[in-house]
């Protein structure tokens, strides 16, 4: 009887907030791939041209990666076995970190389970009460959720706006830790955070600038070291870079790159590393495959950039509004969220691949279609992108002709 009772009040739970999710129209209900994450892929039996995934440079799917990873995953197992604080650090994790840090010009590196749990781990284990953070207002969920779990005073400022930035920092003197947290390239919108100019400001301040580099990392800066590079600001000690390995690395993955002493704290306070196993052989194999790759060939970022150039200048021709993008992440603007997902089923149907979102995952009256080019399109695959983007775009009535 009141297992009964238990059982109706879960059943009733489940189904509210499915209902309330579906009302105000957040209800998501993922496509599935039917086959591997590449460029082209097989989405309800039939092929398409993929821009909706984060694999810029292909490597989730690449044989070089593979192979590397199958290597490790037959040389030192399928799991780790512990989490790393306790038994579940093996050479090979070390021997990748060593690798990143040394890619990425840092004295240490640290991985973690992703960049989720990255900005989790590392805001959650240096802040303290005392401390302020000012957080730009489109910077990603993670850290938002990450800021939720310390005692720092947060602060927001506009998009990119230094004045604004300027100004907090002026209205809220402390003696702790100050922090400026930008994405190095937003993931809605694909510009790039002013991060040169920022570290001045930050650097007037006495405060440390902290940078997701989730997007920037693999495809901005030298052989695609990302966001901090670009801007010359690898050596800088006051910087922090932390970034995922899911995108242009094509894993899983996260890290946090820095000095010795931040590596150190982490191993020490971060929750999510403490108190979660790491990493399998396959995946570590498959990330060092992965920089490897792309320190040894240099035609991915090549192509990556070709090919960004090519389908933004052809959209833009075509009479679309690409919203300032600066990066292989090419929104697409349709106004309203019904017409951002009506266009993504045009699309669909024309063997298009590329995902419709609308308030409030980006704000109202902006919503879009992201797209996000990869290394491993061909021209004939944007083509037949462009050519469904013309006639999606006049049949809504977005663009004319
Ligand atoms: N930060 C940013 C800026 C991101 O775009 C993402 C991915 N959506 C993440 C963090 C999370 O990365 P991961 O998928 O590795 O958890």
């Amino acid at each position: 009887m009141t297992t009964a009772l238990q059982a109706t009040r879960l059943q009733d739970r489940l189904s509210s907030e499915l209902t309330r999710l579906k009302d105000a129209g957040l209800f998501i209900s993922p496509r599935v791939l039917e086959a591997p994450q590449r460029a082209r892929t097989r989405i309800l039996g039939r092929e398409v041209v993929n821009l909706a995934s984060n694999n810029y440079l292909g490597f989730a799917d690449h044989p070089f990666v593979k192979e590397r990873a199958a290597a490790y995953l037959h040389a030192w197992g399928a799991g780790a076995g512990a989490v790393r604080t306790i038994a579940g650090t093996l050479q090979i994790h070390e021997d990748f970190e060593a690798q990143l840090a040394a890619f990425k010009h840092t004295g240490s590196a640290l991985v973690l389970q992703s960049g989720f749990t990255t900005n989790q781990g590392v805001l959650g284990s240096l802040l303290q009460d005392g401390d302020l953070v000012l957080s730009d207002e489109l910077n990603h969920a993670s850290i938002i959720d990450g800021l939720r779990l310390s005692k720092a005073t947060k602060k927001v400022f506009k998009h990119k706006d230094l004045n604004d930035l300027r100004r907090l920092l002026q209205e809220h003197p402390t003696s702790g830790l100050k922090l400026v947290i930008t994405d190095g390239v937003f993931s809605m919108d694909g510009d790039i955070a002013p991060l040169g100019e920022m570290v001045k400001v930050a650097r007037e301040f006495g405060a440390v600038t902290y940078v997701d580099d989730a997007h920037g990392s693999g495809v901005l800066g030298e052989q695609g070291r990302g966001t901090v590079h670009h801007f010359g600001l690898q050596h800088a000690e006051d910087v922090i870079q932390v970034g995922t390995l899911s995108k242009a690395w094509g894993v899983v993955g996260g890290y946090a790159a820095g000095h010795q002493d931040l590596r150190e704290l982490l191993i020490n306070k971060a929750r999510p590393f403490l108190f979660s196993t790491g990493h399998p052989p396959a995946v570590v194999g498959a990330l060092s495959a992965a920089i490897e790759l792309v320190q040894q060939d240099s035609s991915f970022i090549e192509r990556l950039w070709d090919n960004t150039r090519y389908f933004k200048r052809e959209l833009q021709t075509l009479g679309f509004d690409i919203f300032g993008s600066e990066t292989p992440i090419t929104p697409v603007i349709f106004g309203e969220a019904p017409a951002a997902f009506e266009a993504s089923r045009l699309l669909l149907e024309r063997g298009i691949f590329a995902v419709g979102l609308g308030f409030p995952t980006v704000p109202k009256g902006l919503a879009r279609i992201r797209n996000i080019v990869t290394a491993e399109h061909t021209r004939d695959d944007l083509d037949t992108a462009l050519s469904a983007y013309a006639e999606v775009g006049r049949q809504l009535g977005v663009i004319g002709g």
